[in-house]
């Protein structure tokens, strides 16, 4: 499980790069002719970095495919929740094209994330339906993020570029505490053939 994790956390921090930030930057229009790049998107990049961090302390790092100590089911659900949310958001582009870079990426990083949520509740005695209500629940939060992207906020131009930069923090605190987590993922070999592996997948996704 912890090579999924590893191998998710390297095609994250590729879509970022490669998939998520070149949609971050904007070009604006400034005093008639001129024109510039926005330094907001890259702004928000800082503060989706910080919104990961206090995500963290509520989910407890099951992000990370790990947990620390002194946690509450509730604070779990609703940190893993708001941070699928906001990482649905960029999923549908302006022009309506999915990037499945990101979908992918979403997907693998959470195998180890819903595996740890069963593990969890099953071992506070919840019973089957429950469970898979919760992870249902858990599931439904992102495709939530890119219908409230596309059908509520309809975010055009600078909002989109720093709603993209947000999700760019988020998903750079996520998959770069994976992977320069010292206690968990020493160096070796096959992690760093993992991580390349996974750059050239996203890579693959994206072009
Ligand atoms: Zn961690
Ligand atoms: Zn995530």
């Amino acid at each position: 499980m912890h090579r999924i994790t590893v191998f998710g956390g390297a095609f994250l921090l590729a879509v970022c790069f490669v998939g998520l930030l070149p949609e971050a930057v904007c070009i604006q229009e400034l005093h008639g002719s001129e024109a510039s790049v926005s330094l907001w998107p890259f702004l928000a990049v800082l503060v989706g970095f910080l919104v990961q961090q206090v995500l963290d302390g509520i989910s407890a790092h099951a992000e990370h495919g790990h947990t620390e100590e002194g946690f509450t089911l509730t604070g779990l659900m609703i940190g893993l929740s708001l941070h699928a949310l906001l990482e649905g958001m960029p999923i549908v582009g302006v022009d309506g094209t999915v990037n499945w870079g990101l979908v992918i990426g979403i997907v693998i990083h959470n195998i180890p994330v819903a595996l740890i949520l069963v593990g969890l509740m099953t071992a506070r005695g919840m019973g089957m339906g429950k469970v898979l209500l919760l992870l249902t629940l858990f599931a439904l939060m992102t495709p939530i993020g890119s219908l409230l992207e596309v059908l509520v906020l309809q975010p055009e131009g600078l909002w989109r570029c720093v709603i993209v930069g947000v999700v760019v923090g988020v998903l750079l605190h996520v998959s770069s505490s994976i992977l320069f987590d010292h206690k968990r993922n020493h160096f070796s070999w096959l992690n760093l053939g993992i991580i390349v592996l996974a750059f050239a997948l996203a890579m693959l996704t994206i072009h």
